[in-house]
C-alpha cells in the first residue's frame, strides 16, 4: 500500500471560536524508525513527538523560528527530542531507540514506561532574532499527548485537547495527531460539542488509518463550520552539516580538541537526529583551531 504523504491542516471551527491542527505523520514516523533502527515502542514515541512538534511548529510566525521539545522523564529509552519550524521541516531523536517494553494490559505500547514520567517537558522557541523563550512543565505521564496538553494549559493558559497516536506493526501503519484549542470568547455550546468528541480522538491513529485528513475533519466537525486555512506539507529532514559540526566541536573549547588530537589523532562525531557520521583527522582539527584563532583576530 502506498503511504500517505505527511501533512498538516490548520483549521478553525465556528468562524474562529476554536482552532484545530490536524496532522498525518505516518510516512515521517516510518522514516524515523528506519533512520534510528527503533523498536516498536520507541517508534510510537517518535511518531507522537513528530506530530506534537509539527503541530507546535505550524503555530510559529516567521520562517526562521524553531520549536524544540524535549521530554526527559528518566525512563530506559532516555530523553526524546523533536524540532520543527513553520515550514513543516521536522526532525526527531531518542537516546536509546532500541529499548522495548512489554505491552500494557490494554494492549497498547508502553511509551510512558519507556520515556518515564519523573521529569519535565521543556519547550524552547527560538527566533531568527533575539533570545529564545523556554517553558517547562512537570510530566503528567510521559505518554506525550497529556504532557503537551498540560504545557498548553500551564504555560499558555489555553485549554487544549491534544491526542497523538502511532499504530505500529511490521511497518508504521499510521501516525498523527490533533490539537484543538478554545480561543478567547469560545461559546459554551462549542466547548460542550468538543468535549463529547474527546473520546473519539483517543483512537486518532485508527481514524488516520481509515481516513484522509479531510475525511477525518469532515467526519468529526461537519456540524461545527470547519474551515481549512492552510495545508502544510511535512518533511523529516535534518539540517546538520560539516560546518555545523565544526561549530559544535569548537564550542567544546581548545583544550578538549587538543586532547582529541593527542589521544586519538582525530575524532568521529555522529548527528543524533539523522545518524550521519562526520570524521575529522588530527590535521583537520588543527586547521579548525587555526581558523578559529584567525577569525578571532579579525574581529
Ligand atoms: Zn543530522
Amino acid at each position: 500500500m502506498e503511504q500517505k504523504k505527511s501533512r498538516l491542516l490548520r483549521m478553525t471551527l465556528k468562524g474562529g471560536e476554536a482552532r484545530v491542527f490536524l496532522c498525518d505523520t505516518t510516512e515521517m514516523a516510518q522514516q524515523a524508525r528506519d533512520m534510528h533502527n527503533a523498536s516498536n515502542t520507541c517508534t510510537a514515541a517518535m511518531g507522537r513527538m513528530l506530530a506534537a512538534v509539527s503541530i507546535m511548529g505550524a503555530g510559529l510566525k516567521s520562517e526562521g523560528d524553531r520549536i524544540t521539545a524535549t521530554i526527559n522523564g528518566g525512563g530506559p529509552a532516555g530523553p526524546i527530542c523533536g524540532v520543527a519550524g513553520p515550514d513543516g521541516v521536522v526532525k526527531v531523536t531518542i537516546e536509546n531507540p532500541q529499548v522495548e517494553l512489554p505491552l500494557k494490559p490494554n494492549g497498547k505500547l508502553d511509551v510512558g514506561g519507556a520515556l518515564g514520567k519523573d521529569g519535565q517537558l521543556t519547550i524552547m522557541r527560538s527566533f531568527s532574532y533575539g533570545e529564545p523563550y523556554v517553558g517547562r512543565v512537570q510530566l503528567v505521564s510521559g505518554e506525550i499527548a497529556e504532557d503537551f496538553a498540560m504545557y498548553y494549559l500551564e504555560s499558555e493558559q489555553t485549554p487544549s485537547l491534544c491526542a497523538l497516536g502511532t499504530l505500529v506493526g511490521e511497518t508504521v501503519l499510521s501516525a498523527g495527531g490533533i490539537l484543538i484549542q478554545a480561543m478567547p470568547g469560545c461559546s459554551d455550546a462549542l466547548l460542550n460539542a468538543l468535549e463529547v468528541r474527546a473520546e473519539l480522538f483517543g483512537s486518532i491513529s485508527q481514524l488516520l488509518q481509515e481516513m484522509t485528513l479531510e475525511e477525518l475533519a469532515y467526519a468529526c466537525f461537519r456540524d461545527l463550520e470547519p474551515e481549512v486555512l492552510e495545508e502544510i506539507p511535512l518533511e523529516l529532514r535534518c539540517d546538520c552539516s560539516r560546518e555545523y559540526i565544526e561549530r559544535v566541536l569548537l564550542s567544546m573549547g581548545e583544550k578538549e580538541i587538543r586532547d582529541l588530537i593527542r589521544t586519538q589523532n582525530g575524532c568521529e562525531v555522529s548527528c543524533h537526529f539523522c545518524r550521519s557520521h562526520y570524521a575529522f583527522t588530527g590535521e583537520e582539527l588543527e586547521r579548525l583551531l587555526q581558523k578559529a584563532r584567525n577569525d578571532e583576530e579579525d574581529v
